[in-house]
């Protein structure tokens, strides 16, 4: 299918749900008003505005590159090693538990290294304590978040990336307030340092028996998945989150010993960054934010769209698979009237098929319930057609837990409120 025939469902098209008429919403924000340019289109911001660094942290350098800093500060270079160790395997920045290194220089060594980068300013938990939101606050004051969650046999962290976001979808909140900055690499990682060291004090809850939780030794747990959906988009952090990325997969001590299956980056198509991502040695789980199938609906939904349209998007997501050999997922949040209705699921079905066969898998995610507002989760029975009818065309499609709604964790959900801001403010 050329990427004209695509494009060409007319606007006209009936857009019907089995025997009932079906109305089309069209995306508008609801309570802000979105950034526009002089023309009047969403502004997209893709370079990050000028503000202080944060400081350096050995989860910024390469191994060579912590030696180099170890001997600067007047210390022998495998003191490097020991310092990696402490953070990436015990996940601790305190010195006083690092006992192995000379007292009269540890403060000095692990200020110059370890620096603080995220201050817990809060955290929200479900009843089950299985779904823990952390609130930080960055050295310039700037807000991010982070969604731990637990799952039968694993452990997935929802990470940010940006402080804020450029993409300016209407949806999301994180988009409203524009792009802060880009968030360094050890930020990136420290996400994930802070909730492994949770998880090994045994402060996530959620399993059933206490036996089969491990705090100490190998098996012990800790974060297994990460999936870059928080505040930001990804891609348009690329060195920084390649960096991290590269820090998460590296094995102990030098890094964090993930595996890079249990890592997703996920993007709204930013397309020459995904080209770069597949050239990449790095088999991460690749992610399209799709959320509609068709340039009209989508240039609204996802302003970026306006710059790569879904066929574009889906090319660069085939090739993905092509080069790495993984299947790439396809995001699609259901939102009542607007991106739900039986004919939008037949589209996308077959755009996806016009690339090839078992490439791709769907995750539709229902929308959180908003009562009253535009943007609010398509009806049970919606989201079973629209599952079924990927599945009958032969495209793997699962509805996806929205896990962390209950505390406003969710994908798009992710923003500092005005409250946020002001115990942040408390605590600088
Ligand atoms: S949905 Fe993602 S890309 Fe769009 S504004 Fe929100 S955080 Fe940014």
């Amino acid at each position: 299918m050329s990427a004209s025939d695509e494009n060409s469902r007319p606007r006209s098209t009936p857009v019907r749900a089995t025997g009932s008429a079906r109305t089309q919403v069209r995306p508008k924000t609801e309570g802000w008003t979105q950034q526009k340019d002089a023309e009047g289109r969403p502004l997209l911001q893709f370079a990050s505005p000028k503000r202080g660094k944060p400081p350096v942290h050995l989860a910024d350098l390469t191994p060579a590159e912590r030696v180099e800093k170890v001997k600067e500060l007047g210390l022998p270079g495998f003191r490097a090693k020991q310092l990696s160790t402490h953070y990436f395997t015990h996940y601790t920045s305190d010195p006083a538990q690092m006992t192995d290194l000379p007292a009269a220089q540890r403060d000095e060594l692990v200020a110059g290294m370890l620096p603080p980068l995220l201050t817990e300013v809060k955290r929200l938990e479900t009843d089950r304590g299985d779904t823990i939101k952390f609130l930080w606050r960055l050295h310039d004051g700037a807000l991010v978040e982070s969604v731990l969650m637990r799952y039968p046999g694993r452990i997935t962290l929802c990470v940010s990336s940006q402080a804020g976001c450029g993409m300016n979808c209407p949806f999301c909140a994180t988009g409203q307030a524009g792009l802060t900055r880009n968030m360094s690499t050890a930020e990136i990682i420290e996400q994930i340092v802070r909730a492994n060291r949770l998880i090994a004090e045994g402060g996530l809850g959620g399993v059933s028996s206490r036996s089969a939780r491990s705090t100490t030794g190998p098996d012990r747990e800790r974060v297994t998945n990460i999936v870059f959906m928080g505040m930001g988009e990804p891609l348009a952090n690329y060195k920084r989150v390649m960096d991290a990325v590269r820090i998460m997969v590296a094995r102990q001590p030098d890094g964090l010993g993930m595996s890079a299956r249990g890592i997703t980056v996920s993007t709204v198509g930013l397309v020459p960054a995904i080209r770069k991502l597949s050239d990449e040695d790095i088999p991460v789980t690749f992610a399209l934010s799709l959320h509609a199938p068709d340039d009209e609906l989508r240039d609204e939904l996802i302003p970026v769209n306006s710059r790569w349209k879904v066929g574009e998007a889906l090319d660069a997501a085939r090739e993905y698979f092509d080069k790495t050999g993984r299947r790439v997922s396809i995001e699609y949040a259901l939102i009542k009237d607007m991106n739900d209705h039986p004919w939008r699921a037949d589209l996308l079905a077959s755009k996806l098929n016009s690339r090839g066969k078992g490439w791709v898998h769907v995750n539709p995610i229902p929308l959180n319930p908003t009562p009253g507002s535009i943007w609010t989760a398509s009806e049970k029975a919606v989201q079973d057609e629209f599952v079924r009818r990927l599945n009958d065309a032969g495209i793997p499609t699962t509805l996806r837990d929205t896990r962390g709604k209950e505390i406003d964790g969710a994908c798009g959900q992710l923003v500092a409120t005005s409250e946020d801001e002001v115990a942040a403010a408390a605590m600088a």
